[in-house]
This record gives structure tokens, sequence and C-alpha cells, in this order.
């Protein structure tokens, strides 16, 4: 079968590739299986020199894997040279640190030693989105190269360009055959290779439909699974914010990467006293934001990565409109045959409408005004997602004691949720479980093992 991919930025077919046959997808988790034992006893040293040269690869290839991505989902050429560099930095991250995180931890007991130590646990099939096509992949790849485990990759059908770049890059940076391949495959034959015996366990970014559907089959085969899904976060505005601050992040945080963010601010929460001033910025601030060719360096806005996205976030803005949302910017996608939506604001949100309910995917934020402190934490904490959160405060005594209260896997204070390599990732709720990134990631897909010597 043929798969298509559209340029949204211009609404033109760019690629074309065909998906891969059985008998190749099985010689590829054959050439993993084969080349587990020997990549798990090569040393630390040894993985780690091939981790530097990927990173290496990566920065040199920075330009061939920025222009794969703004053609492929239409990211900013600024956003996806820095998501490439960032790449490189998580692969030096992970050369450096994972002798550090692997060792050995001694326990004291009444044995004559005890103690735990972390072993690979062979092929990792990664399931991975569109939204940072490199980044995503690079996030668990590194840590999972430096534990000696092996991985193949489905990568989103939008971005295959993407997929076999990184590929490349991973092979020129020396990681020998069937350490890691890419599977141009379709969501059945996804199931088939979680079922694989030679398949010991899946890590998958997306929505929440498809984590439902792969941690069911991984239940089902009874194989380690970590979910990383969506997110509403709530940007929490307390009276005493410094609202310039907060405007500037909250402008960042929603519109960046075209709103196509996970852990982008979604629920704009501000109490009453600050709501109008902290709005009348905001919207001002937003209407900086214009849509534009995202290779051209001046875009501030970049397309939505697919038709079909746009138009399901355009229902969710008119819906929202229709039970009471107050448009103040944007809110009708931008003619042409790309995928460009408007950097848009909601205001007088409240529960029934999908800006309150739902996620929403794209350059649409939605903002909740709040009595006091006690409701915004309440409302921040109305969601099913549980993925990040923000507080802006002028005290930070007082951000941080709220930031402890909100249900997510990340809280920041007077900062925008951002994933960091020296900090675990991931969420609560229906966002997901497990964690990526740290010495969380890089144990996810270990086993465990105590040894204990009487
Ligand atoms: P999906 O969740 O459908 O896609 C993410 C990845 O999962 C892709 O590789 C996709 O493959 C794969 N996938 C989906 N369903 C299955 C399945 N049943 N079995 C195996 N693999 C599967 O995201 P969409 O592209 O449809 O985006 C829709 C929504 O998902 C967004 O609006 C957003 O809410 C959310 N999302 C969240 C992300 C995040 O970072 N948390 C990232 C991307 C999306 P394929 O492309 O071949 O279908």
């Amino acid at each position: 079968m043929t798969v298509e991919i559209v340029n949204p930025a211009t609404g033109l077919v760019v690629y074309r590739h065909e998906l891969l046959p059985a008998d190749e997808v099985e010689q590829r988790l054959a050439a993993a299986a084969t080349a587990f034992p020997l990549w798990a006893a090569s040393s630390l040293q040894e993985r780690g020199s091939v981790l530097r040269a990927i990173a290496a690869q990566l920065r040199t290839r920075k330009d061939d894997l920025q222009r794969a991505m703004t053609s492929e989902m239409g990211k900013l050429k600024v956003e996806a040279l820095a998501e490439v560099e960032k790449c490189a930095q998580a692969c030096d991250y992970y050369a450096d640190h994972a002798a550090d995180y692997l060792k050995p931890q001694l326990i004291d007991t009444e044995a004559q030693r005890s103690y735990v130590r972390y072993e690979p646990i062979g092929c990792v099939f990664a399931v991975m989105p569109w939204n940072f096509p490199i980044w995503q992949v690079f996030r668990f790849l590194a840590p999972a190269f430096m534990a000696g485990n092996v991985a193949v990759l489905k990568h989103a059908s939008n971005v295959p360009q993407c997929a076999d770049l990184i590929l490349a890059v991973c092979r020129d940076g020396g990681l020998p055959e069937g350490v890691f391949d890419v599977l141009h495959i379709n969501n059945e034959q996804a199931a088939e290779v979680l079922r694989d015996k030679r398949v010991k366990a899946v890590t998958l970014t997306g929505s929440e439909r498809a984590g439902r559907s792969i941690a069911a089959n991984a239940g089902d085969q009874l194989k380690k699974c970590v979910m990383e899904l969506g997110g509403s976060d709530a940007f929490v505005v307390l009276d005493d914010a410094d609202l310039e601050k907060a405007v500037a992040a909250a402008v960042k945080s929603r519109f960046d990467n075209s709103g196509q963010t996970c852990i982008a601010a979604k629920r704009f929460i501000v109490v009453d006293a600050i709501a109008d001033a902290f709005v009348e910025k905001f919207v001002a601030a937003a209407a900086q934001r214009v849509y534009g060719d995202p290779q051209d360096e001046k875009t501030t806005l970049a397309p939505m990565a697919r038709a079909d996205l746009r138009e399901e976030l355009h229902k969710q803005v008119q819906s929202s409109i229709a039970k009471g949302a107050k448009l103040l910017l944007g809110g009708e996608p931008v003619a042409g045959t790309h995928a460009g939506y408007p950097a848009t604001i909601l205001d007088l949100v409240v529960p029934g409408m999908p800006a309150y309910e739902e996620e929403l995917f794209g350059p649409v934020a939605a903002i909740l005004r709040v009595r006091d402190e006690d409701e915004a934490l309440r409302v921040a904490n109305d969601t099913t997602f549980g993925l990040g959160g923000s507080v802006w405060s002028g005290d930070p005594v007082r951000g941080e004691a709220m930031a402890k209260r909100l249900e997510c896997g990340a809280a920041f204070v007077n900062a925008i949720v951002k994933s960091d390599v020296r900090l675990p990732f991931g969420g609560s709720k229906r966002s997901g479980f497990g964690r990526e990134l740290a010495d969380h990631g890089i144990h996810e897909f270990m086993n465990i093992k105590t040894v204990y010597v009487a």
C-alpha cells in the first residue's frame, strides 16, 4: 500500500512510500533479536562512544532533519533546528550519565552481599508521534541504547522521511546492524509486532485513543508499556503574578509548534482580580503570532501538521462558542490549501465546553476565570488529564504550595512546563504512566534484579 505525505504548508504531496511487507518486518525483528545479546554485552564505554558519534551526526545533518520536519509536519525552521540540537544534547547526556544511573545499588541486609543490578530486557517497540518527530524518538532511544536494549520504531505515518533520517544518523554514528530499525507499518501491523515474542515491551507517545489500544494489546501479552499521552495543562495566574512575564510565557507555551505540544499550556486559569488585565495583554501579544511559511524565518505561527487535525480543532472551537465561549482572537481557518489555523483565544470557558473538557491540540487558548486561589486549584485539577501544570505568582513559596497540589507529572512555578533530559517526564491520570528522561527513564525498560548472597 502506498502512503502519500502532504506538506501542510502547501497542501501538495511531497513524498510517497510503501508499507513494509510482512517478510521484511520479520527480517528486521530477527536482526534485532540477533543484535541484542552482542549489544547488551558491549561496555558502557563502547555504547557511550556510539551515542556521542550519533550526537555528532545529528549536528552534521541538522539541515536535512530540519527540512524533513518542516516539509512533513510544518514545523518552523528555527524550532526544528532547536529540536535537533536538543536530541544531540540528550545523546551526550546519557553517554555521560548512564554509568552512574546503572551502577549496582548496594543494600544493607543480613546477607554477605545484597544489591540491585539493572539488566537490559531486549527489543523495545517504540510507537511515536509527529509533533516532535525527532525529539520524541531520541528521548526514548538515547537511554534505551545506553541500557543495552535494542529497538524498532513505528513512526507516525506522516513523518516517514524523519524516521529514515533518524535511522541514517544512527547507522552513520556506528550503531551496529539490528540494534535499531524503522518499520514503515500501519496500526494493524503494529499490533502484530507487539504480539511477537521477540518484542519485550512497548513505549507510546500519542493520543489517548492510541494509548488504549496499545496498552490493551500490551496487557493481553503481559508486556511492559510506557504511555505518554495527551494533556490539557493548567496555566494558573494568581493575583500577585508578574503579568508581563506570565503573558510572554503564555504565548510561547500555547503557540510554539502551532500549539501541538502535549505539555503546552492549554487552560489559562486566571483569578478575577487580574483577569481583565491578563486577557488584554494576552490577546495583544498572541495577535503578533502570524501564520506563514514555516521555512521562512520571519514566520511566527506554523501550519498545523495535517488538514484533518485542523478540522477537528475547528469543530472544538465552534462547539465551545455555540455553548457560550467568547471568541477574542482568530477562530476561522486561514484561507488557502495549507493547514493554517490562526492564534485563537476563547474567553469565558466553563464546564461542558470542548475547550474545558478536551485537549485542544493546536493554537487555541482557553481562558477560565475563577474567583480566587482555592477555585483556581479546584479548576486546575478538574480534568481527566494530568501531564503538567504551571503556577504564576510573585511569591515563589505561594506558587510552590499550589504546584505541590496540582495533580500532574510536572508542576512548574513561574516557568513554562518543558522537558529536560535531567528531569523525569511523564503523566498521571489519563495522561499516561511511566517516565522518560533522567535516571527514571533509563530504568523503565530494564530488569531491576535483586541479588542476595547469604
Ligand atoms: P495518534 O495517537 O493516532 O498517533 C501517534 C502514534 O500512534 C502514531 O505513530 C500512530 O500511527 C500510532 N497509532 C495510533 N493508533 C495506533 C494503534 N491502534 N496501534 C498502533 N499505533 C497506533 O495521533 P494523531 O496523529 O491521530 O493525533 C491525534 C491527537 O493525538 C492529537 O490531536 C493529540 O490530541 C494527540 N497527540 C498527542 C501527542 C502527545 O505528544 N501526547 C502527540 C501526537 C498526538 P499512525 O500515524 O500510523 O496512525
